[in-house]
């Protein structure tokens, strides 16, 4: 049997298994998405949104990419965004990085990734410059990349404020608040680092007449 064979069964023995519990379970799932949260996440495998947060199917809205940026030419994200807080109205945004990031390791480094993973890692280095003073001062490298993780989660809710997805639904409805996460793959445990309520002031060279 081939490796994704294996999935397809095992997909068979879970669906199966809800249906024991709940003959109606997919029915009824498949009329309603009214999640609260819109989850953005790294793409790593180690760190699957619903697993971690003990959710169910229509629970969470999961946006993944290589270690959770929001990148305000990324019409991927910002659809989903959009989506998320324009018509499923959720009232959280959660940013959740994770210490031991490879990507964040990956921008740290002077390694040259190659054309579109170096394009992509920038945007972490631009972090990394923000915050050169902070960072350049811790000695131990675990320690360096690990608050590196926390400062990028801090700097991507900034970017999600600097939207007018964000502002619109801020001035209009007074949700979501922002919530930046980060998941320890070695204890399991998630620790939140940031936070921004709805209709906080950002800098206002970034604040939009709406
Ligand atoms: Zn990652």
């Amino acid at each position: 049997m081939h490796s994704y064979e294996k999935l397809l069964l095992q997909n068979k023995a879970w669906a199966e298994e809800i249906k024991a519990d709940d003959p109606q379970y997919f029915e009824k799932l498949s009329h309603i998405q009214t999640p609260e949260f819109l989850w953005i996440g790294c793409s790593d495998s180690r760190v699957p949104a619903d697993r971690i947060t003990g959710t169910q199917p229509g629970e969470i809205f999961v946006h993944r990419n290589v270690a959770n940026l929001v990148v305000n030419t990324d019409v991927n994200l910002l659809a989903v965004l959009d989506y998320a807080v324009t018509v499923l109205k959720v009232k959280h945004v959660i940013v959740c990085g994770h210490y031991g990031c490879g990507g964040i390791k990956a921008a740290a480094s002077k390694h040259d990734h190659k054309p579109v993973l170096n394009m992509w890692l920038k945007n972490i280095k631009d972090v990394y410059r923000l915050h050169r003073k902070e960072l350049d001062a811790i000695k131990e490298a675990e320690q360096k990349t690990d608050r590196l993780v926390e400062l990028n989660v801090q700097e991507q809710i900034f970017n999600l404020a600097k939207t007018t997805i964000i502002q619109k639904a801020w001035k209009k409805e007074q949700r979501p608040d922002l919530h930046g996460w980060v998941y320890g793959l070695k204890d399991g445990i998630i620790k939140p680092v940031f936070e921004m309520k709805a209709g906080t002031h950002i800098d206002p060279l970034y604040e939009y007449d709406l």
